[in-house]
């Protein structure tokens, strides 16, 4: 096969180009293109990401001979333009090599610059520069870099030594100077021959005198970093396929460490946390490469104004800043002006915000890198929009650029950077709800909702919680748990209630009996202030201060874009008339999931409910539904209400009965005297219920289909509330949703039962609503049988959270603890409760929604799992051409746009 393995830049031409991405990585194709617009850079060339795949599968021998012409070919390409000569004794040629995928990646193999110098190649560039201590100090920073990185010398956890480290600290330590800088030659020369040393020591190897053996070398090692297991794991962590393989950039090199006309830096074109338009970065003078990160010395700043900022920031005087400081604009001024328009030019032609790295090499400046930056969520919004009005992109490519996930860092509120800087890390868990919250510690609901009515902020810190929590989480400001993956209870809850929470915190050890909770080694008690993070997963010791999230100005006009392209809705799954607002605001056209369970478990409502369930037979049962009706028809009317003009979508009754039931001996005795039993039959009666397995048991229409009396109640209620508030002016379009069906028996069923209590309703109020009773699809059976569910039902809503559960067979509340270790092992590629697994569970999602149309085609489809939220699930149902997603309240934002976007993908 005859492919082109190699491509050469420089001087103004280029063999890439910025879209061959895929083929040159990021840094290659900008690399090249870059050179096509007329910036300066360095020439060099690019070995393809094809070969790391040629490489994976047939080795190092066989790739170094398919490559070995071409790289020739290509070093003397860069040595034409340099007029300097690889491995040369007067003259030498000096690369860098650099990985580069098609997306940066930090898990990836370190750079190594100055690679060709060697005893005698290090006498030339003295001579040649006049400048031996440049010369040296290149050398010993090349024997280092490719020690660590080639050679395998870099210490592999924090406790082991580096060794050119120790000789480093031991050098200085013997001429008694503390910084780099102030090494002389023969420092230097004497820290070569002591890393050199160090090499021979731990290889068994003397360190390559020949330059072509150090480039191959390098070459390797980039290909070998694609495996490594920093670089594994960063992939796994964001989904990045181990197909695409890395690139390999060999670069000739310019040098910031020439003496004080030459420096080295970093950019951005605007504000990667803020968005602002303001061209900002950080340099050194007399520097390589990583100096300017490595923060071995502090970075100055650019411009001026950046300058001042910064020094105010650090409480630095004006002239002490001026002086000791001094930005690139006052250092250098010729070549911060050239820096301020090749930058533009820069930014003009890639119509983003760019990232670039530069050297200046005795006042000549080069790039040497530009990407699109990666920036906050905020950023993102901000710097689209500006775009957008500034006429350089247009509302789909503005809306292109969002990533909706990030979106949700705007809308809670957020800790204050500053504030953040010094906050105390003391546990890591999950980023299971995004926000900041701060607050004392309570382990107890009750005593959650106690503290909080005398107007303390509480963080509800619980080893797991369950629905019995609800009202303490409710008024808690954030919510920490030990256990509990993305989809436990807490996280699912609280991202409803647009809470913060951190879950399963696995090393927090909490002690309910004396109440305190042991983090990072130090005991917390019950009212410390603790502050959480629900966007990192960390927590802080003591309160750490926030700010208001600000939904007006650019948010609004990104969520009217989405308004203008989408195809699908976006509704969401609420339960109560506050979270209906909210999510209204947000923009959701409806209601998919109305959780009728939740309601039950707020105040006297939980005794009736205890009653109903407790009953002895039919009678003891509508006894105790009379008590709810009423409850339930006020929570309901006051949806309706809230959803004005919008569909309501409202599940019966769905968990296993024995969830509503107390299962302390306190609150069952308090129940057995309310009802007029003993303790024993209470005990007796809360114990029969009991299931081995009750997600798979008495749930769902499962209890509609025993105890037809709830169903009635219920729909009565639905309908009732929806008259009373069509009577007070609202345009009411309730949807009665079947939950669990699996045989479309039961559904017909809870029909029968839902249209006869419609026809009583309306002919005792002499009014009626249009109504519409349709079903979850979250059995596997249903999906499969979805051509004669539709028979039944006017509409269905494919719930995913059960579907994943019953299709892989994995239970929702215990998979976390080896989900982790699939994802780990390569199993999976993600948490299918967090992101649809489209090969498997889609296929039912697919297969139902086709053959539920292929009876009714009108029939309107929609999701309510927590699936509706996450943008690649998202994109899928709008795929199949779905009528609706449906999301937490706080996720509606994320789905719009990520539904908008599917629409013009
Ligand atoms: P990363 O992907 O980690 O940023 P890079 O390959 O971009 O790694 O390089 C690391 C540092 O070395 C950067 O500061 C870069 O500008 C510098 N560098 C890379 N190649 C050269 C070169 N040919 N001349 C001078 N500096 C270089
Ligand atoms: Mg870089
Ligand atoms: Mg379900």
């Amino acid at each position: 096969m005859n492919m082109k393995r190699v491509y050469t830049f420089g001087n103004g031409q280029a063999e890439g180009r910025s879209d061959m991405k895929n083929l040159l990585g990021g840094k290659g194709a900008n690399l090249a293109e870059m050179n096509l617009i007329g910036v300066p850079v360095p020439p060099g060339f690019t070995i393809t990401t094809d070969v790391c795949t040629e490489y994976n599968q047939q080795g190092k021998e066989a790739v170094t001979k398919l490559l070995k012409n071409d790289v020739e070919k290509a070093i003397k390409h860069v040595e034409d333009l340099m007029g300097t000569k690889f491995g040369d004794a007067e003259n030498p040629l000096l690369v860098s090599v650099r990985s580069g995928a098609r997306v940066s990646m930090p898990g990836m193999m370190d750079t190594v610059l100055n690679l060709g110098l060697t005893d005698s190649a290090v006498e030339g560039i003295a001579k040649k520069s006049g400048n031996p201590r440049f010369a040296w100090d290149s050398y010993r920073r090349f024997v280092q870099m490719y020690g660590d990185v080639v050679l395998g010398m870099k210490p592999k956890s924090k406790e082991d030594i580096d060794p050119f480290e120790e000789v480093m600290d031991e050098v200085k330590k013997q001429k008694g100077v503390k910084l780099d800088t102030e090494l002389e030659v023969e420092d230097l020369k004497l820290l070569v021959k002591k890393f050199k040393a160090a090499v021979k020591e731990r290889t068994g190897k003397d360190f390559p005198e020949s330059p072509w053996e150090q480039l191959w070398g390098a070459i390797c090692a980039v290909f070998d970093s694609w495996m490594n297991e920093r670089a594994i794991y960063y992939r796994r962590m964001n989904q990045i396929p181990e197909e695409w393989g890395t690139a390999v950039n060999v670069q000739a090199m310019v040098f910031g460490n020439m003496g004080n006309t030459s420096a080295t830096g970093v950019a951005f074109t605007r504000d990667a946390a803020t968005g602002e338009d303001i061209f900002n970065g950080e340099y050194l003078i007399n520097a390589q490469g990583e100096d300017v990160v490595a923060g071995i010395r502090t970075p100055q700043q650019i411009t001026i104004e950046g300058s001042r900022r910064w020094a105010a920031l650090q409480g630095i005087d004006e002239s002490v800043r001026a002086s000791k400081y001094p930005s690139l604009e006052e250092a250098m001024p010729e070549c911060a002006k050239t820096l301020i328009e090749t930058q533009q030019k820069l930014e003009d032609y890639f119509k983003d915000m760019q990232d670039l790295e530069f050297t200046i090499q005795d006042g000549k400046l080069w790039l040497l890198q530009t990407r699109n930056g990666k920036r906050t969520g905020a950023a993102m919004v901000k710097i689209a929009m500006d775009m957008l009005r500034e006429n350089i992109i247009d509302e789909k490519t503005a809306l292109k650029r969002m990533e909706p996930q990030k979106l949700d860092e705007l809308l809670h509120p957020v800790f204050d950077k500053a504030a953040l800087k010094s906050a105390k890390v003391i546990a890591k868990g999950l980023p299971a709800s995004p926000g900041a919250a701060t607050g004392q510690i309570v382990f107890f609901a009750d005593d959650a909702e106690e503290w909080s009515e005398k107007r303390k902020k509480v963080i509800l810190v619980r080893i797991e919680t369950s629905p019995e929590d609800l009202r303490g989480m409710n008024v808690a400001q954030g919510i920490l748990t030990a256990r509990g993956g993305m989809t436990s209870h807490a996280a699912v809850v609280a991202r409803g209630m647009g809470k913060c929470c951190v879950s399963g915190a696995g090393e927090i050890k909490i002690d309910y009996k004396t109440r305190t909770i042991e983090m990072s080694g130090k005991v917390y008690k019950e009212g410390d202030w603790i502050s959480l993070n629900g966007s990192t997963g960390e927590v802080y010791e003591g309160q750490v201060n926030t700010v208001d999230a600000d939904l007006s100005g650019d948010f609004a006009k990104v969520m009217e874009l989405a308004e203008k392209y989408t195809k699908m809705d976006v509704r969401t799954n609420a339960d109560t008339p506050k979270d209906a607002t909210v999510a209204r605001k947000f923009g959701a056209k409806g209601i998919g999931l109305c959780r009728t369970e939740h309601m039950f478990f707020e105040g006297d409502r939980i005794k009736a409910m205890r009653e109903m369930i407790l009953a002895k037979d039919e009678e003891g049962r509508r006894e105790a539904l009379k008590k709810l009706l009423p409850i339930q028809r006020q929570d309901f009317e006051g949806i309706f209400l809230a959803m004005d003009g919008l569909g309501v979508t409202i599940r019966l009754l769905d968990p296993p009965l024995h969830e509503f039931v107390p299962h302390q001996l306190a609150t069952q005795k308090e129940l057995a005297a309310e009802m007029g039993l003993t303790i024993e039959e209470v005990k007796l009666a809360c114990d029969s219920l009991e299931e081995f397995n009750p997600m798979l048991g008495h749930r769902g229409c499962r209890l509609g289909c025993t105890y037809p009396e709830i169903t009635e109640m219920q729909a009565r209620a639905i309908l009732e509330a929806a008259l009373d508030a069509k009577a007070k002016g609202a345009d009411v379009h309730p949807e009665i949703m079947v939950p669990l069906v699996g045989v479309v028996e039961e559904l017909k069923m809870q029909a029968e039962i839902i249209h006869n209590t419609a026809k009583q309703v309306f002919a005792e109020r002499n009014d009626w609503v249009d109504y519409k009773v349709g079903t979850m699809i979250e059995v596997p059976r249903a999906a499969l049988t979805a051509d004669r569910i539709a028979e039944v039902a006017d509409f269905f809503s494919f719930g995913t959270n059960d579907l994943t559960q019953m299709t892989f067979g994995y239970s929702r509340d215990d998979a976390g603890k080896f989900l982790k270790i699939y994802q780990e092992k390569g199993i999976l590629k993600n948490d299918p409760f967090a992101i649809l697994d489209q090969q498997g569970v889609g296929q039912l999602v697919r297969m139902g929604t086709e053959k539920g149309r292929s009876t009714k085609p009108g029939l309107k489809v929609g999701i309510c799992g927590e699936h509706g939220g996450e943008p690649s699930s998202v994109k899928f149902c709008a795929s199949l051409g779905m009528n609706y997603v449906s999301c937490s309240p706080y996720r509606v934002p994320i789905a719009r746009v990520a539904a908008a976007q599917a629409a013009i993908e």
